[in-house]
């Protein structure tokens, strides 16, 4: 849900002026919302360990970010970082938290102890950064085109 939201406001912010990179950012987006959990169970990795550490991620972001100069494709790999760095953001807040420290072995994470998830203020958590997320870029999108 919050991959999606994401995804409108990228579609909001960036579709009229590079409307092939937003789509490649949107589907990116979507796919990697909730990658941090899909790609541990193949890989046979314990819950919340290498997957949940934003390192992977924002290493992703900051590699694929400069090579959209030159194509839209890898707006697929920026947003598949940014939809895993939001399933980030909404874990640290649950009891379990997420490794920030290296090696992200699981032994120590780290949470801001803010909500369990399913329960009403995880839900509530979800729908602020939902909210956030789209707020944000459509504000954006407005102070660009008066510019
Ligand atoms: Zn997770």
């Amino acid at each position: 849900m919050a991959g999606a939201c994401v995804s409108i406001a990228l579609a909001a912010l960036f579709w009229d002026a590079h409307p092939q990179a937003a789509a490649c950012a949107i589907a990116g987006v979507m796919a990697g919302a909730n990658a941090p959990d899909w790609i541990e169970k193949p890989l046979m990795l314990q819950h919340r360990t290498w997957t949940h550490w934003p390192g992977w991620w924002l290493a992703l972001l900051s590699g694929s970010l400069p090579a959209m100069i030159f194509s839209p494709l890898p707006g697929l790999a920026a947003g598949f970082a940014v939809g895993a760095l939001l399933h980030l953001a909404l874990d640290i807040g649950t009891p379990t938290g997420i490794p920030l420290r290296w090696p992200p072995d699981g032994r120590r994470r780290r949470s801001l102890h803010l909500y369990t998830t399913g329960s009403p203020t995880g839900e509530a958590a979800v729908l602020a950064v939902v909210v956030a997320c789209c707020a944000l870029p459509v504000a954006l999108h407005g102070l660009f085109m008066r510019l």
